[in-house]
């Protein structure tokens, strides 16, 4: 349930709701909004709530019966764009973002090269993994807090915020330590544990589509994470599992209109992990940012043939370049901010 406060509404009005929330057993969340206050109700697990326990309180404009099982991240409950500001970049709200970077980390020359590169052409948040989810357990798992030490450096040297995947709860608090963004890999998505702990965390989340998980299911996932107080939750979609084999996933960008019109969550596509093969890496990320979606991520190689993982896929520093004046006037046309 969503109750709108009047425009004029006082802090005292404002706190005698939230007061009659928590005694009624549920929890209260302020909504924050450009035109108006509004504070959603979840907890409500009968659904048989009257409006009218609320609607006879001073300063309350309205009661809405929230009709999505999702309630907190949609569009229902919060009209506004949510923008999330990290390290200076915002993503969001008309303002576009491009997190690029190598797949994994490997060694500080291959990511300082990476992030130097990319950061001179154009990019605003350098992405890496140190704590890899490989599907064969023989494969590289990533350097670990090794890894997350020379994302560090590479956060100093450049200025770009880091964004880096979060594998486990095991891990968490260590990675957070290092991290600007939390990324939570398609693999975990529906890994509720780890999507409660970070609701409890104050740092932004991206949480990946998983490879079989439909829009209503990343959506619920989604409100784990906000439903516990973190409000900074970008959505990543990234390809989902077909039967085409051609591409390693098959990327979904027909549902980012309906996505956009559901919440009101930035929304990034990663067009590497989305085909897996890199001639149509920057063709998919031009076509993303047609769709208005609020960035992207792309993995890029300083030599994509000896990468340790995802080679298949990785950009050259000269095809980053590419990609980076191709998708600029396309984002502008469509009215968005590219800082
Ligand atoms: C990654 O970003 O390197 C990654 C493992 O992505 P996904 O979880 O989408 O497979
Ligand atoms: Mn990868």
């Amino acid at each position: 349930m969503l109750i709108v406060m009047q425009k004029d509404a006082s802090g005292d009005q404002i706190a005698a709701v939230n007061e009659k929330i928590v005694a009624l057993g549920l929890t209260a969340h302020a909504i924050p909004g450009a035109q108006r206050v509004a504070i959603g109700i979840t907890g409500n697990q009968s659904g048989l709530l009257e409006p009218g326990l609320f609607s006879c309180l001073g300063g309350v404009q309205d009661v809405i019966r929230v009709s999505q099982p999702y309630k907190l991240v949609s569009r229902e409950v919060k009209p506004d764009d949510t923008v999330i500001e990290v390290g200076g970049v915002k993503i969001g709200g008309g303002h576009f973002c491009v997190m690029a970077g190598p797949c994994s980390v490997e060694s500080r020359d291959q990511v300082m090269r990476t992030a130097m590169h990319v950061r001179e052409h154009g990019a605003h948040m350098l992405r890496g993994g140190a704590y890899k989810p490989r599907t064969s357990p023989y494969e590289f798992q990533g350097l670990k807090l090794e890894g997350l030490k020379l994302l560090a450096e590479a956060r100093e040297k450049t200025g770009m915020p880091i964004i880096t995947e979060v594998k486990d709860t095991a891990t968490l608090a260590q990675v957070a330590e290092y991290a600007d963004v939390l990324q939570i890999g398609a693999r975990n998505m529906q890994n509720f544990s780890l999507l409660e702990a970070l609701g409890e965390l104050k740092k932004p989340v991206m949480l990946k589509r998983g490879p079989s998980a439909t829009v209503r299911e990343w959506l619920m996932a989604a409100e784990y994470i906000v439903a516990r107080g973190n409000y900074q939750v970008i959505l990543c979609e990234r390809g989902i599992r077909t039967f085409e084999t051609l591409t390693r996933n098959t990327l979904d960008l027909g549902i980012l209109p309906i996505l956009r019109e559901m919440t009101h969550l930035p929304i990034v596509v990663d067009p590497s992990h989305g085909t897996g093969r890199v001639t149509a890496v920057t063709p998919m990320a031009r076509a993303a940012a047609a769709t208005h979606v609020d960035g992207i991520m792309v993995e890029v190689h300083p030599d994509p043939k000896t990468a340790l993982s995802d080679g298949p896929q990785a950009l050259t520093f000269p095809m980053f370049e590419t990609l980076m004046r191709e998708i600029r006037p396309i984002v502008k046309g469509g009215g968005q901010h590219f800082a």
